[in-house]
């Protein structure tokens, strides 16, 4: 079968190449993919700057953002052959710690923890793969194929847990949030504000392109101006860029009580001079949380393919910017200037 490999380290590796056919160790559930999403995670694994191949393995299958249909499922596992799923992406570590064994990998403590074509296992991006019932999610098919967004939406659905969870310290209301970044994990995180009934505004740099109407066709409003003139007085900040200037603002915006939530990863080793004596004044003071948060787990998952059931499905398709058959997978590479989600599809 064609699969997406990579030699993880290694600069453009990347091939499509044919592999023997899914292992049965790596489950009783055999899925056939239908398309694969394609992040900034998987252009930094392509440019060898991250990723880890499977144990005794060179090269790794990439893909982590999934569509599938089951072809094989064992009977009564909870997933039955014609479904459509998609695989969770972090599995537990195999000690395991306490947070995987209460089946909460996405807080895995001891960093032994593998991520479907990210870290040490094999990624979604085959013709065919092979997992257990429990590292696969049934989606409603009227999603159809923005079933494929189910794994970001997954990640801001853990986030905006997180903030409720932090939020339920005390008798909070949050009202207005601020979102920064427009690319596919702020405007699925700006969706979910919008569906808890939020006033959202979303920042982000582009004046063109498909942002500005995908923000304004939420009921959300957006912004290129400075976190401080876009943001002030937010309840929540939902940074999902990784920018020092974003994140140092959004930690000087904040409203009292209220919760920086960071899912962007930084990349660059630029410094910035920050005031941390006023930020602790501040902090303190205004009983303010900042917190990370990655990945996602199976309750997330749940989570996200609801919100994305009730969400305006013309909305999503707009999300799937692009389509690219398997073939010529090398173009959803290339950043064009209307892109939001491209996908690769396999059938
Ligand atoms: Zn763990």
């Amino acid at each position: 079968m064609r699969a997406i490999t990579v030699e993880p380290g290694k600069p453009r590796s990347g091939l499509l190449e044919d592999i023997p056919e899914p292992p049965v160790e790596h489950g009783p559930v055999l899925v056939k993919t239908l398309a694969v999403g394609v992040c900034g995670t998987d252009l930094e694994i392509l440019e060898g700057a991250y990723g880890f191949a499977p144990p005794g393995k060179a090269r790794l299958v990439i893909g982590h953002e999934s569509l599938g249909e089951v072809l094989e499922a064992p009977a009564g596992c909870g997933l039955e052959k014609g479904d459509w799923v998609v695989g969770v992406v972090r599995h537990p570590d195999p000690v395991p710690c306490a947070s995987c064994a209460a089946g909460e990998c996405d807080m895995c403590r001891n960093g032994q923890y593998s991520e479907r074509g990210i870290k040490s296992a094999d990624g979604y991006a085959s013709e065919r793969y092979r997992t257990r019932p429990e590292h696969a999610v049934a989606v409603d098919r009227k999603l159809g194929e923005r079933g494929v967004l189910l794994e970001p939406a997954s990640v801001v659905a853990k986030a905006w847990e997180q903030i409720e969870r932090i939020g339920a310290r005390t008798s909070w209301k949050p009202q207005r949030v601020l979102v920064t970044g427009a690319g596919p994990i702020g405007l699925l995180a700006a969706l979910l504000g919008v569906q808890r009934g939020l006033e959202v505004r979303v920042l982000d740099r582009v004046t063109d392109g498909p942002k500005p109407g995908l923000v304004r066709d939420l009921g959300a409003t957006y912004h290129t101006g400075s976190v401080q003139e876009a943001g002030a007085g937010a309840d929540v900040v939902l940074e999902c860029t990784g920018d020092d200037r974003l994140i140092h603002g959004a930690m000087q915006i904040v409203a009292p009580v209220g919760v920086v939530c960071l899912t962007g990863i930084s990349m660059g080793e630029r410094m910035i001079p920050v005031d941390i004596q006023r930020l602790n004044r501040k902090m303190v003071l205004e009983n303010s949380v900042v917190f990370g948060t990655v990945t996602a787990n199976r309750r997330h998952f749940q989570a996200a393919a609801a919100s994305l059931s009730t969400a305006d499905q013309g909305w999503l398709d707009r999300l799937i910017s692009r389509r690219v058959p398997l073939h010529r997978w090398t173009d959803a590479l290339v950043r064009q200037p209307a892109d939001v989600k491209p996908v690769v599809t396999f059938v």
